[in-house]
C-alpha cells in the first residue's frame, strides 16, 4: 500500500534576529531549516552510494530536471516509480525547472559571476528565447529542445519529486537594465503558465516554488518580490544574477526579501553554498541553498574544515575553509582530516594516506573526501540550527566561517 500524498508544509519554528529555523514537511520526511541542498545532478551525488549520503547525515538531494530530461527522460523514469525510487533515496527531493541550466551554460554561472569569471560565449550553443519558452540545443547530442513552462511542470511533476521550480530566465550580470526588466516580467508571465498548469495536474504532494527575479536592481527585485508573493506559491527562490561580489550578493538579497522582512514561506537562495555565503544568507533569513561545490571541490581533493584547523595548521596560516589534500605538506601527515568529524573518511584514513591516493590518482580519495565535505556541510546547517535556536550564531560563524578568522588575526580565534 502507497503512503497516501500530503501537501507539504512549512512552519517558523524560532527566530533570532533576521534568522529563523523551520521545518518542511513533505510526503517523504522532513526538511529542518537552514538547510543544505546537495546536488544529485544526474539522480546521484557523484561518486557517493545512498548508503554513504545517509551515514552522512543529509536529509535531502536535488536533482536537475535539464539533464534527467535529456538522459534518461523524465518518462522513463516515471515509469520505473519516479525519482524516489529511480536512485533509491527515500527522503525529500527538490528539482529545479531545467532554465538554470539552460541559462547558465550559455552565459556562466552565478556562483562564476560572484567570482569575477565571465564565459567566452561564443564556445557555447545558443539559447533562443520567446514568450512561449527557451529552446536551446542540447549539450550532450546537439539536439534542438524547447522547454516550456508546462513542459517544466510536466516533467517535475513526472520525476515526482517534493519540492519542484517554476521555468525562469536566468539573467547574467552583463544584461541591461532594460534587458533585465523584460526579462523579469517575461519570468512572472512564465510563473503564472507554471502555476495553472501546476494546478491543473493535482500533485498533491508537490510543493512549488516561484522564483524572484529581478538582477540587480533594487526596484526589480522588490517587484518581483511582491509578485511572487502574491501568487500561492508553496516556497519562493532567488534566482538570477547576485551580483559580482560577495557584499553585491548580500544587498541584492535584502532587495528580494524586501528589506529582511520575514515571509511565510521557504526561501530558497539558488545556487550559493559557500560557507561564509550561507552565514551571510541565513542571517537574512534564508532558509535553504544549494551547490555542486561540496563534492566538486571533493573531487579536486579539497576538503572542507572549520577554523579548529588553523589552530596547528600543517601549512602557513593563510585561512580557507577547505585545504587542498594534493598539497606536499600533507605526505607525511597523519592526522584525519578533522578529529572531531564523525564521518567515516575521518575514522578511518590520515590525510597522508589520501594525499598518497590523489597522487596514485585512486577513485577512493574523490569518494573519501566527497564523504568528508557532504558531513561537514551537515554539521555546518546542523550548528546554525542550534546557533539560531540558542541566539548564538555568531559564536557559530568563529567557528566555522574563515572569513571571522580572517577578521580576528592569527593567534587571536
Ligand atoms: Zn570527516
Amino acid at each position: 500500500m502507497t503512503t497516501p500524498p500530503v501537501h507539504p508544509t512549512f512552519h517558523i519554528t524560532g527566530q533570532s534576529g533576521t534568522s529563523r529555523t523551520g521545518r518542511i514537511t513533505t510526503a517523504h520526511g522532513v526538511l529542518e531549516t537552514p538547510a543544505f541542498l546537495f546536488c544529485a545532478t544526474h539522480a546521484t551525488l557523484k561518486g557517493l552510494s545512498i548508503d554513504s549520503i545517509k551515514a552522512a547525515g543529509t536529509p535531502i538531494l536535488l536533482s536537475n530536471t535539464y539533464h534527467l530530461m535529456l538522459q534518461p527522460g523524465s518518462d522513463l523514469i516515471e515509469q520505473l516509480g519516479g525519482i524516489h525510487t529511480f536512485m533509491g533515496w527515500d527522503g525529500p527531493v527538490f528539482t529545479d525547472s531545467g532554465g538554470y541550466q539552460i541559462f547558465s551554460l550559455h552565459h556562466g554561472s552565478v556562483s562564476d559571476e560572484i567570482k569575477g569569471k565571465r564565459r567566452n560565449m561564443s564556445s557555447f550553443p545558443p539559447v533562443k528565447v520567446t514568450e512561449e519558452g527557451a529552446i536551446f540545443v542540447s549539450h550532450r547530442d546537439g539536439k534542438r529542445h524547447h522547454l516550456t513552462p508546462e513542459k517544466s511542470i510536466q516533467v517535475q511533476t513526472e520525476l515526482g519529486a517534493d519540492l519542484i521550480c517554476v521555468l525562469d530566465e536566468c539573467t547574467p550580470l552583463h544584461m541591461t537594465r532594460a534587458q533585465t526588466e523584460r526579462s523579469m516580467h517575461l519570468s512572472h508571465r512564465w510563473g503564472k503558465r507554471s502555476l495553472d498548469d501546476f494546478e491543473q495536474r493535482k500533485k498533491p504532494h508537490q510543493g512549488l516554488y516561484g522564483i524572484v527575479q529581478g538582477g540587480i536592481y533594487p526596484d526589480f527585485r522588490k517587484h518581483s518580490a511582491e509578485m511572487i508573493a502574491s501568487m500561492p506559491f508553496f516556497g519562493h527562490a532567488i534566482g538570477g544574477s547576485l551580483g559580482a561580489t560577495k557584499s553585491q550578493m548580500g544587498e541584492v538579497i535584502d532587495m528580494a526579501l524586501c528589506d529582511g522582512a520575514l515571509y511565510v514561506r521557504p526561501i530558497h537562495l539558488l545556487g550559493i553554498g559557500g560557507v561564509e555565503d550561507i552565514f551571510q544568507g541565513v542571517s537574512k533569513g534564508i532558509d535553504t541553498f544549494d551547490c555542486v561545490s561540496p563534492t566538486r571541490l571533493g573531487r579536486h581533493g579539497g576538503a572542507l574544515i572549520d577554523n579548529a584547523y588553523w589552530d596547528d595548521a600543517a601549512e602557513d596560516w593563510r585561512p580557507k575553509n577547505h585545504i587542498n589534500l594534493w598539497k606536499s605538506c600533507f605526505r607525511t601527515d597523519p592526522k584525519p582530516i578533522d578529529a572531531s568529524c564523525p564521518c567515516s573518511t575521518c575514522a578511518l584514513y590520515s590525510r597522508a594516506y589520501l594525499h598518497h591516493l590523489l597522487k596514485a590518482k585512486e577513485i577512493l580519495a574523490l569518494t573519501a573526501l566527497s564523504v568528508h565535505n557532504v558531513c561537514f556541510m551537515n554539521r555546518l546547517m546542523a550548528a546554525i540550527r542550534h546557533g539560531i535556536a540558542t541566539h548564538s550564531l555568531g559564536d557559530v560563524r568563529n567557528r566555522w566561517s574563515c572569513a571571522a578568522l580572517m577578521a580576528s588575526g592569527p593567534g587571536m580565534s
